[in-house]
């Protein structure tokens, strides 16, 4: 790398006003007034979850994935309702948060070696950044645009296969594979 390439930046450096913190309060302030102001008047929108939700989720043409918004995942399955899942672990390896676990078995089915008897995803771990269904060769895992998943404990927010088959389920109408 050439030194030229190098931008240097300078940590910014506090004001006499900053150093009185009074200044920067009142702006903030300023800014929760114009905000409370902008709602009162109806500029800006709030929808009021969770009696209503949002359902104009930004949609990107012409792309495998048509919503731009990664939510829950789900694992699809194939025309016979079986798993998409092959187990080739590329999703597990592409995943920068080490959340998906897989165990794979040999396949019941003839026209594939293996298939996932044990498929996790922790979705408190997961960053949604969608690199787990970029990696899978055979499109066997979305990230859906559902954002509301409730868990009482930890332990609820592991999805195992079966809940991300219901997930593939409750959501292939309105996002189609
Ligand atoms: S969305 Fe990203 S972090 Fe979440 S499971 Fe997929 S690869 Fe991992
Ligand atoms: S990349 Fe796709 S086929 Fe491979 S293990 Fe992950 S979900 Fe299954």
């Amino acid at each position: 790398m050439k030194s030229t390439d190098v931008i240097e930046i300078a940590e910014p450096r506090m004001t006499l006003g900053d150093q009185f913190f009074l200044p920067q309060v009142l702006v903030g302030l300023g800014t929760t007034m114009k905000h409370m102001l902008r709602v009162w008047t109806g500029t800006d929108r709030v929808i009021q979850y969770p009696e209503e939700r949002r359902e104009d989720i930004p949609v990107v043409e012409g792309g495998m994935h048509r919503r731009s918004y990664r939510g829950v995942h789900r694992l699809n399955r194939d025309e016979e309702g079986r798993v998409k899942c092959v187990a080739c672990f590329m999703c597990a390896t592409a995943c920068p948060a080490h959340c998906i676990h897989i165990e794979a078995d040999e396949s019941p089915w003839e026209d594939r070696e293996k298939y996932p008897a044990k498929f996790d995803i922790d979705e408190l771990r997961c960053i949604y950044c969608g690199m787990c269904e970029e990696a899978c060769p055979v499109d066997a895992i979305e990230l859906t645009s559902l954002y509301d998943i409730v868990g009482l404990t930890r332990q609820e927010m592991v999805f195992d296969k079966s809940k991300l088959l219901r997930v593939y389920d409750e959501t292939q109408e309105v996002e189609p594979i």
